[in-house]
């Protein structure tokens, strides 16, 4: 029993590289001293501290995976358990990181010019500027390909025009990178998946407004905005130029999804680590919850749904790693570990019984910001879809 770490029961973590428990180490410590205590208050409040920015930048939890510009430059495993310490915490926490390494840092580094690279990766590493990832729209989220924000060109200027919806971080992003249907892509009709183009806007520019979204009940711990752009004039320098078609757009999300399978892992550590710990010190019919059957039954489905999660989230590790990982592996972990996580959560809440509906808990929370992470980057339908077709060949999106 003494070598029993209930969190891990295979020892997923045990021969975890020097360097990535470190990682994992340093994150966790600040997770516990400098956010968990605050988590409650911030919830309720619906907000992000701009402060916390900088502390990640220094956790390297921004390009974690990213080698030079001041970046961590760490391997898909140091990335993956980065994610999972951070999201242990709140999933608002991992999904900023998400948003400005994933998503936005990806797209500059995949996709941008050096002058792109050295002026924004650096200082976005370190959290001291803030970006935005701005590819949904009200009416396109799931299908993309469908969106119809414009970049009209005008001499060496484009103007750029739409909404943008659902937007982590829209409201203190200093860039965002906006996904347009541009009017000057060779051999691509401007209404075409083909005529999108990534371009990095200036958020002071005249024309961008970001509204924050009202009435969130999940990720509250977090900003997540409308975007209007009122004819924004941006110059051809904010043209990432290699961002061409929509697929460039949804390379920067498989960075991100990797992350997520990770990610949610550690909503689902938070959720086992409280009710196991409630269910022994809490009496219920003069005796310790935990000690009834019923409730170890459900103690060990959470710890076999975790398990499963950690291995699937390890091997995909590996696969990245070798270079191999291909979407629909991706898909597959994004969606089943969120699944496995909201399901370890909503055992959990249900185990705390009546204190599981205030904010001193964490189960709640977790299970609430699941929902959204269950939403974003592709739901649970588009994930099945991708993989459906993989398995046939045949798609089944339209
Ligand atoms: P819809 O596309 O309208 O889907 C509605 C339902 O229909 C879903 O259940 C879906 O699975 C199902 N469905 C869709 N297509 C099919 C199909 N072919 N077959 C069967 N069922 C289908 N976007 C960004 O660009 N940047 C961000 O930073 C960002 N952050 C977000 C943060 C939060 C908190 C949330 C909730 C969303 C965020 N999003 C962001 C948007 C997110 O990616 C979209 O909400 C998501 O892709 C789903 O799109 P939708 O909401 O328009 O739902």
């Amino acid at each position: 029993m003494d070598d029993l770490h209930p969190l891990d029961l295979l020892e997923i973590d045990t021969d975890l590289p020097a360097v990535t428990q470190d990682a994992r180490d340093r994150t966790r410590s600040w997770v516990d001293e400098e956010f968990l205590p605050r988590a409650a208050d911030l919830w309720r409040s619906g907000t992000f501290p701009q402060e916390f920015f900088e502390a990640l930048g220094k956790l390297g939890a921004f390009g974690t995976s990213i080698s030079g510009w001041g970046c961590p430059g760490h391997d898909a495993l140091t990335y993956g358990v980065l994610m999972r310490e951070l999201e242990r915490g709140d999933s608002g926490l991992r999904t900023s990181a998400s948003v400005q390494g994933a998503l936005v840092m990806t797209a500059i580094e995949r996709f941008g010019t050096d002058a792109q690279r050295d002026q924004f990766l650096p200082v976005m590493a370190a959290g001291k500027h803030l970006g935005c990832f701005a590819l949904s729209e009200p009416l396109h989220g799931s299908d993309p390909g469908g969106l119809t924000t414009t970049a009209r060109k005008q001499g060496n200027h484009y103007l750029l025009a739409g909404e943008k919806m659902w937007i982590g971080n829209a409201t203190i992003a200093n860039t965002a990178v906006v996904w347009a249907k541009a009017d000057d892509v060779p051999d691509a009709e401007p209404q075409s998946s083909q005529a999108i183009r990534g371009f990095l806007v200036d958020t002071a520019l005249p024309g961008y407004q970001a509204e924050l979204i009202e009435g969130r009940m999940s990720l509250r711990i977090g900003l997540t905005a409308r975007i209007h752009l009122d004819n924004v004039r941006v110059p051809e320098s904010a043209v990432l130029p290699q961002a061409v078609g929509l697929k460039t757009a949804l390379a920067c999300l498989d960075q991100a999804r990797y992350g997520i399978a990770w990610g949610s892992i550690g909503a689902a550590m938070a959720c086992l680590d409280e009710v196991r710990q409630y269910t022994l010190q809490r009496k219920v019919f003069g005796r310790p919850l935990a000690s009834f059957q019923l409730t170890q039954d459900k103690l060990v489905e959470m710890a076999s749904e975790l398990s499963s999660a950690q291995l699937l989230a390890r091997r995909i590790a590996e696969l990245k790693l070798a270079g191999t990982l291909r979407t629909d592996q991706i898909s597959m972990a994004k969606y089943r570990n969120v699944e496995a996580a909201s399901r370890i959560a909503r055992l959990g809440r249900e185990l705390l019984g009546a204190a599981g509906i205030l904010d001193e808990h964490v189960c709640f929370r977790h299970l609430c910001n699941l929902e959204s992470v269950a939403t974003y980057e592709g739901t649970r339908d588009i994930h099945r879809l991708v993989l459906g077709r993989a398995l046939t060949g045949l798609s089944a999106f339209r």
